[in-house]
């Protein structure tokens, strides 16, 4: 019993009554595109383990070597009792992959996004007016952008003008009608939107961006290491046209924890501004181990990421003969948008007696009316497995 039990039973309730309330249930991946979920085995369309690297013998033996060689844990904070050589071992080639100038490692994509945006804004002095609303750095944020940027934003107590999703002529009239006056404008963005699965036009963004002379954020979580040449990204095919590009290592790279990339001056400034990085333990060698294994991995990893990108085509076709809405999706993210709540929550439980792991996405996740299967391809999925979906969908329907 704590003090406050009335209060979150109440509040437990409210979701419950809103038909929102969520459960952890016991799962554990497998290969082949597989999870264990309550003692069944189940084709897995959830999980964003896209390259099938979480179980891979060279990333398991390399978290195991280093955790011999240097312990289960770090010890502090890197500015405390000094940084591992494997840290910046990591950040080099992480600023290697991404053409970037130095990159800075976090303990998680949520950590990094929370951490980093309020650091940025923090940089830029308020405006000189004194009737503004105290904000120096005008901020312009796609509506669909992950909830950790959100979560920064509002750390940073800074109003943000967000555009329409992808719609980068109301980006534009944004920077040119509230952003002009600012002492420095930010963008931010992903580059592969996680519950759509559409892209951004990262040339163009980098062509406004210079234009308007705005700071360029981009967010690869889901685009690194499936996307891109050697899977480095869709950052990687417009070179220095992005100022910060942030990634995980617990999607496609198959680990945990997270990476910024960007001018050596930024990455200094982070490292004494931002507080997700100073106030907490540098991750551990077993995470460094797994990270520098997947990072010899992927970038040979090209017939993957082709199979990936059949099996995302296979599954859009599939569905566009079924009549689903499958949105912008072109990549290993597919929603298959049936509407109502109820109905997308009914289809995902009769998959899953089925043996199909697809999770229902639904409000506040997605806007309301747009409830979906998120479904999420591996390069571990067979052709047959898309097949067995597609039936078991027309089946359920
Ligand atoms: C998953 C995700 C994150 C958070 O990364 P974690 O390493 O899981 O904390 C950040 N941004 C986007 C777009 C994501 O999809």
């Amino acid at each position: 019993m704590s003090r406050l039990d009335s209060f979150f039973a109440a509040a437990l309730d409210r979701i419950d009554r809103a038909g929102q309330r969520r459960t952890l249930r016991p799962a554990a991946l497998q290969d082949g595109g597989r999870v264990r979920r309550d003692g069944r085995e189940l084709i897995d369309f959830s999980s964003n383990d896209y390259l099938g690297l979480a179980r891979h013998p060279l990333l398991i033996e390399r978290a195991r070597a280093w955790t011999e060689a240097h312990g289960t844990g770090s010890g502090a904070s890197r500015l405390v009792t000094g940084t591992s050589a494997a840290h910046l071992a990591i950040e080099a080639r992480i600023a290697r992959f991404k053409h970037a100038e130095a990159a800075l490692v976090f303990a998680s994509g949520w950590q990094a996004n929370a951490a980093v945006v309020p650091a940025l804004i923090a940089a830029v002095p308020n405006s000189a007016s004194p009737n503004s609303a105290s904000q120096g750095a005008a901020v312009f944020t796609d509506r669909l952008i992950h909830a950790s940027m959100h979560a920064g934003l509002a750390i940073s107590g800074t109003r943000q003008h967000r555009f329409r999703h992808n719609d980068l002529d109301h980006l534009e009239e944004l920077l040119s009608t509230k952003g002009a006056e600012a002492p420095a404008r930010l963008i931010l963005t992903e580059s592969v939107f996680s519950m759509d699965g559409d892209r951004a036009d990262i040339a163009r963004l980098a062509e406004i961006a210079a234009r308007h002379d705005a700071f360029l954020f981009v967010d690869e979580a889901h685009a690194t290491g499936v996307l891109g040449p050697d899977g480095a990204g869709l950052s990687a095919k417009v070179p220095g046209g992005i100022d910060l590009i942030m990634g995980t290592f617990s999607k496609a790279l198959g680990g945990f924890g997270a990476y910024v990339a960007g001018s050596q001056v930024m990455i200094d400034y982070l490292v004494n501004a931002a507080s997700g990085f100073i106030f907490t333990t540098a991750p551990p060698p077993a995470v460094l181990g797994a990270i520098d294994a997947a990072l010899d991995l992927v970038p040979g990893m090209d017939a993957e990421r082709a199979h990936l990108a059949a099996l995302g085509e296979r599954l859009r076709s599939g569905l566009a003969t079924l009549g689903i809405d499958h949105g912008a999706s072109s990549t290993q993210i597919v929603p298959a948008v049936i509407g109502a709540e109820t109905a997308a929550l009914d289809l995902s439980r009769k998959l899953e007696e089925r043996g199909l792991l697809a999770s229902a996405i639904r409000p506040p996740t997605v806007p309301p009316g747009t409830s979906r299967l998120r479904l999420a391809l591996r390069a571990t999925h067979a052709p047959s497995d898309i097949d067995t979906l597609l039936n078991a969908i027309e089946a359920c329907r």
